[in-house]
This record gives structure tokens, sequence and C-alpha cells, in this order.
């Protein structure tokens, strides 16, 4: 039985991954940082379906945190077969309105948290030749969002970090891709009112929100079996808005 590992996954895109991967047969080890409650209902959900998954703490943004997260998951099922980089928080706001501490965090979290684990889970999967990470990304991060200029950074990063693992990692024989989500109906998108889903909605050629659902549909099929030649690629989940 293979194993994934997937930051985030007590609510949206992340619960969704925990979910899929379950269904598919894969062993489900994730973390969540504030969600306690969430992530607990949620393992019980999957082994009540007949999946296998475990959850603990941890701040990505904490080196220390997300080795002990590794090492637990180790512990509970054997080596990662796959990475999901999903864990990240956004910030809206003008730039020039941005503090140094609020730049850094949202740089901690979803830029530092995906390094972190990414040179955690590698060795092994070098030893093991084999391995598939994916970086949730975002469609700001290949395009750029207006008022969203430190998580448009972050997550170009990760569409850097993602290539040049994939040339570094390739010959190892470890994937490494990103996904780019549009507008999809989680808790991060609470902030934003009805008239900006609505203007986000007009700007979709397929004209709607995305489901988190959708996000780990993708998540599932690049770490599996039927992208085994698919490697550096940034796929966008996003009803087309990045067109
Ligand atoms: P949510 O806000 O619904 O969930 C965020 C998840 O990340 C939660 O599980 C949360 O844990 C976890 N998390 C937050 N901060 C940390 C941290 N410091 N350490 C560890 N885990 C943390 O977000 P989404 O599901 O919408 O987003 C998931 C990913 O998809 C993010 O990387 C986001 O940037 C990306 N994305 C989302 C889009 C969208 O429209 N929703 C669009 C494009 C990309 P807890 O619940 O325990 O607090």
């Amino acid at each position: 039985m293979k194993t994934v590992l997937i930051t985030g996954g007590s609510r949206g895109i992340g619960q969704a991954c925990v979910l899929a991967f379950a269904r598919a047969g894969w062993q489900v080890a994730f973390s969540y940082h504030t969600q306690a409650e969430q992530a607990g209902q949620l393992v019980e959900r999957v082994r009540q379906q007949g999946g296998a998954a475990a959850c603990w703490q941890a701040d990505v943004a904490d080196s220390s945190q997300v080795d002990r997260l590794f090492a637990r998951a180790e512990e509970a099922f054997g080596p990662i077969d796959a990475l999901v980089c999903n864990a990240g928080i956004a910030h809206q706001g003008l730039l020039t309105d941005m503090t140094d501490a609020q730049w850094r965090r949202l740089m901690g979290v979803d830029l530092d948290g995906a390094f972190y684990c990414c040179r955690r889970a590698l060795p092994a999967m070098v030893r093991r030749h084999q391995g598939s990470v994916v970086l949730i990304s975002s469609t700001w991060g290949v395009t750029g969002g207006s008022c969203e200029a430190a998580y448009s950074a972050a997550k170009a990063g990760l569409i850097g970090l993602a290539k040049a693992l994939a040339k570094e990692m390739g010959p190892s024989g470890i994937r490494v891709n990103c996904i780019a989500p549009g507008v999809i109906d989680t808790e991060m998108n609470g902030g934003l009112t009805e008239e900006d889903l609505a203007a986000l909605r007009e700007e979709t050629p397929l004209g709607r929100q995305g489901a988190p659902e959708e996000v780990a549909e993708a998540a599932l099929f690049l770490c599996g079996e039927g992208a085994r030649f698919i490697t550096g690629q940034v796929l966008g989940v996003d009803g087309g808005i990045a067109v």
C-alpha cells in the first residue's frame, strides 16, 4: 500500500485530498495547524470508510515541526511515496501596507514550508528511486493577483521550485509537479464579498468556482501511475481563468 503525506489536510483542498487518496487505497498521513478537532473527525471518517489515515499537528513554517511530522508519519505508515504540499495562507491588501512580519509569515508558510517538506522527503525517495511531489501553487502564481503580491510571489516561487526539482530529481526517478488552482470554494475565500466572487466567476471561462474535490482529483492523478512521464508541469485546475 502506498503512503502519501499531505500538509494542511484539516480543511478545504487538503481535506478533499485526504479523502480522495484514502478512497483510492493510499495510506494517508496528514498535518493540521489549528483545527485539531476537524482533523480528528476526518481521520475517523476515513477509518469508517475502511481507509487508513492519521494526523499530527505541525506548523510548516517551522522546520523542526516538519521534521517531527515526517518522523511520526514514517513510524506509522513506513516510507512516504508521495508528498502533497498544500498548507497555505493568503494575504489580501496593498503591498505598501504590508508589514515585515506579515510578509515573512506568508513566505514562511507558503514557500519555506514546501522547502522544509521537500528537503525532508526527498532523500528517502532518492534511496528508493521513486516518489512524486505535488506543490499546490495558485493561478496567481502564474498570472499575478492584484492586492495579493506576496501570495503571488510565494506561489510563483513554488513553480520555480517544482521545475528546478523536476530537473534535479528526475534522474533519481522522482517527479515534481505543481497544481495551480483558480478560485476554489473554501474558507480561504471566505473574506471575498459576493461581488468579488461574481467578478471572478465572470473572469472564469467555465463560469463558476471550483470544488476542492476537483483539485484533489488532479493531485491524485499527478501522484499516480497515469502521470509516470509527467514532471516539471504546472497543471491549472482553474476553469480556464489563466488562459
Ligand atoms: P483553507 O484556508 O481552507 O485551508 C488551509 C489549510 O492549511 C488548513 O488545513 C490549515 O490548517 C493549513 N495551514 C494553514 N497554515 C498552516 C501552517 N502554518 N502550518 C500548517 N498548516 C497550515 O485553504 P484552501 O484549502 O483554500 O487552500 C489550500 C491550498 O490551496 C493553499 O496552499 C492555497 O494557497 C491553495 N490555493 C487555494 C485556492 C482557493 O481558491 N481556495 C486557489 C489557489 C490556491 P488548520 O485548518 O489546522 O488551521
